[in-house]
């Protein structure tokens, strides 16, 4: 071999290498090597966290209720739940199920249907309401204010885990520990930092989608603005640093900005969504980003790469039927589409996001159900959340795999199906009793008679036997 041909070999073989090495590094399921047994924060993350005694947490027990548990199994008549503190102890068929000894709290659930809490994979707790637009300025103590209100009225709807796709400041993080702690009503938290995307794109744009207001030339505290891979990765790390669930970036970018902070937040075990659409969609999937959200002009190849690359798609129908058929008339934005947005620009209407759903339901693309409501969150919640799942009913989805994408698969696409969105035992207690049977008719979802969010007792409206009846003559 002469030295010139040494010379190639060398560099062809470390270029085969490196092109492994890249291929490896892009397919890997990231280990994060804990060891098995070891508790850990109830959230993607995963951290470490000393054991407690949980022996003496308070024991509550909803029996007499049909129990669909959320795994797809069949329903289970006359069940019974034990609950201890924040986790399921034992669930199934009353026979089957023996109660503890001391029980600090029976709830008879007879004639009612026991299901997971319900799971929005797609808010924003500091989207606006249908009354700020008159006389307020708005700031990040409102926005926190608009959270907590927001919480409350997902807990009404029996949504007990809220996925935060992109916050102001820490708001999304002060409410997850505010609920934590059980200092307010709402629903468990998954919240993925600010939003990550280019100068100039969606969300640094200086006019407000939709209402086209003016808005600061510095930028805000809801869009970290990257330029060029590495400054992808360090907003990814930033994010991180901050303590978020998850990662969601936002077209415009590269292939190299969006491959770099896919790569840099699954190193970590930390996954990643993003708002993107037509070609940033190809490519966020070819760099195996775990969801897509929105239908927004998604090119029928991507479609296909995400069932082979395994991308959820959450595509919030209601986020897009809203502004094209309905407007937001209390922000004074007419109907017909999102308006004054480069973002945005694409033909968008219902029938063709329908259409796009229907695909993916032929192609067999993992979906998630999410809302999204950029205003009159006052008004539209939790009534959207229910309009989206009527949505997938049109689009062919059954009422079986409609409860179970709002339950047992959005755990999975959380990435903690091990700890949530089933009712089973070990798993943290969030639990929605409603009076009529979902699976006869998901609009029964709405009849809400008891919402449990780890393990407190948050709505009651079970009806019980009047005592005061039985005094009468
Ligand atoms: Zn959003």
């Amino acid at each position: 071999m002469t030295a010139s041909a040494r010379t190639r070999w060398i560099l062809l073989a470390a270029l085969v290498t490196s092109v492994t090495l890249v291929r490896a590094g892009a397919e890997r399921q990231y280990d994060l090597r804990q060891r098995p047994g070891v508790t850990t924060t109830d959230d993607p993350r995963r951290v470490p966290i000393p054991p407690r005694d949980t022996s003496k947490d308070p024991v509550l027990v909803l029996r007499g209720g049909t129990l669909i548990d959320g795994t797809g199994a069949e329903p289970v008549a006359n069940a019974v739940v034990v609950v201890q503190g924040d986790r399921v102890v034992d669930v199934g068929a009353a026979a089957t199920v023996p109660l503890p000894a001391k029980v600090d709290r029976v709830i008879d659930v007879g004639g009612s249907w026991i299901l997971p809490g319900l799971i929005d994979l797609h808010i924003h707790f500091t989207q606006q309401r249908g009354d700020d637009f008159q006389l307020y300025r708005d700031s990040p103590a409102a926005a926190a204010i608009r959270g907590v209100l927001l919480a409350a009225q997902l807990i009404d709807g029996g949504i007990t885990t809220a996925r935060d796709v992109g916050t102001l400041d820490d708001v999304a993080l002060k409410i997850k520990e505010a609920a934590q702690r059980h200092m307010i009503d709402a629903p468990r938290v998954f919240w993925a930092g600010k939003l990550i995307g280019s100068r100039g794109g969606h969300g640094d744009e200086i006019t407000e989608t939709a209402s086209g207001r003016p808005r600061s030339l510095e930028g805000s505290g809801r869009h970290r603005v990257a330029s060029g891979p590495g400054d992808w990765r360090l907003a990814v790390r930033e994010q991180i640093r901050m303590g978020a669930d998850l990662i969601k970036l936002t077209a415009p970018f590269t292939k190299e900005e969006v491959a770099a902070a896919i790569d840099e937040a699954h190193m970590l075990g930390i996954r990643v969504t993003a708002d993107a659409f037509g070609d940033y969609v190809t490519w966020a999937v070819e760099a195996k980003i775990d969801a897509i959200e929105h239908p927004l002009a998604i090119p029928d190849a991507a479609i296909r790469a995400m069932v082979k690359n395994g991308t959820a798609f959450v595509p919030t129908m209601t986020a897009f039927y809203n502004p094209t058929k309905l407007g937001y008339p209390s922000a004074h934005i007419p109907p017909g589409a999102f308006y004054y947005t480069m973002s945005r620009r694409f033909s968008m209407t219902h029938e063709d996001n329908m259409e796009t759903l229907r695909k993916a339901r032929a192609a067999g693309v993992k979906v998630g159900i999410g809302t999204d409501i950029p205003f009159e969150n006052d008004q539209r919640y939790p009534s959207d959340y229910f309009q989206e799942l009527r949505f997938f009913r049109e689009a062919g989805y059954t009422n079986k795999e409609i409860l179970m994408l709002a339950t047992g698969s959005a755990g999975e696409i959380l990435g903690i199906p091990d700890k949530l969105g089933t009712l089973q035992k070990g798993r943290l207690a969030d639990v929605l009793v409603v009076g009529g049977d979902p699976l006869q008719d998901i609009e029964n979802l709405r009849k809400m008679r008891l919402v449990i969010a780890d393990g407190r007792v948050l709505r009651d409206r079970v009806t019980r036997p009047d005592a005061s009846s039985a005094l009468r003559p």
